[in-house]
């Protein structure tokens, strides 16, 4: 962003923030738990979930990027084609050399309103693009284009019904906010285990949606039937493949659990890149069986 802030969920913010992923766990984690406690806890507790964690009651956000099925890039002409070899679909433009400039995909505004039309948001009839300044190596500009004060929509909702062999019933889940935002590239790790990597910027530019859901849900399972809903969403609209496992569809989930009758937020998890809908759910669930178990502990 121009002002250098980090955006994040506007309804979580005040938080202390703290990445933990799965696989880069070793050995034990804070409160003094090893992984073999954790790992019994969580299945005795996979069974019984609610039982376990009565007393306690769980918040948890989801931001979704969706790619958007345009036939070009969001700021230049270049296509993308999934699964191309590395490097091929490039221009300066969407590599971000010096003196280039980008032209929006009007497209781009079109399936953003799809989209916000579709979810009960209120449009915004301004709007305007950010720079979000971070370096990594799969960024060659150096910002990401992006929206932060004025998104394209702000303050819609999602309904759905859960399924019925798990308790069934109604839910509306509260969405803050979808922005517009191009993609970076990506680091191709090698099959063999050692750290070479390739660079494959074929991905920067593509245009994304980012959905932001206020922190409404309570259960693995109320997650994944939202990214579910969100995935039937896009592809009944035809603004997106919605799939995850190629990463056109991507899931970041915050977590945190605090005891019934707390009102501050504590510290939250994120659980970032989920590709599938099943281990999205086992994995909030692990997470809040984790998180109760330290609690527990003191
Ligand atoms: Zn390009």
């Amino acid at each position: 962003m121009q002002n250098g802030a980090m955006r994040c969920c506007p309804e979580l913010t005040g938080m202390v923030h703290t990445e933990w992923r799965l696989d880069m766990v070793a050995g034990s984690v804070r409160g003094g738990a090893s992984l073999a406690d954790l790992a019994v806890t969580w299945f005795i507790t996979k069974t019984s979930v609610e039982q376990k964690i009565l007393g306690y009651e769980t918040i948890i956000g989801i931001e979704t990027h969706v790619q958007l099925s345009t036939l070009t890039k969001a700021f230049c002409s270049c296509p993308y084609p999934y699964g191309s070899q590395p490097n091929t679909t490039v221009c300066p433009v969407c590599m971000g050399h010096p003196g280039t400039l980008p032209v929006l995909n009007s497209k781009v505004i079109e399936f953003a309103v799809k989209l916000g039309l579709a979810l009960n948001y209120g449009l915004s009839m301004t709007s305007k693009f950010d720079r979000k300044q971070y370096f990594y190596q799969d960024l060659p500009k150096g910002y990401q284009i992006s929206q932060f004060d004025i998104p394209i929509a702000i303050k819609g909702f999602i309904d759905l019904d859960l399924p019925v062999e798990f308790g069934g019933g109604h839910r509306r889940f509260g969405i803050t906010r979808v922005h517009m935002e191009d993609d970076a590239g990506k680091l191709i790790h090698s099959e063999t285990g050692s750290y070479s990597q390739v660079m494959d910027l074929n991905r920067t530019g593509v245009p994304l949606l980012e959905i932001v859901s206020k922190p409404d849900m309570r259960s693995g399972l109320e997650a994944a039937e939202y990214a579910a809903e969100i995935e039937r969403l896009v592809r009944y609209l035809g603004i997106s493949i919605g799939n995850m496992q190629e990463g056109s569809l991507r899931c970041d989930v915050n977590i945190f659990v605090r005891p019934v009758g707390q009102s501050n937020f504590g510290t939250k998890v994120e659980i970032k890149n989920m590709n599938s809908f099943s281990a999205m759910n086992k994995a909030i669930d692990y997470e809040i069986s984790r998180q109760v178990l330290l609690h527990s502990q003191g």
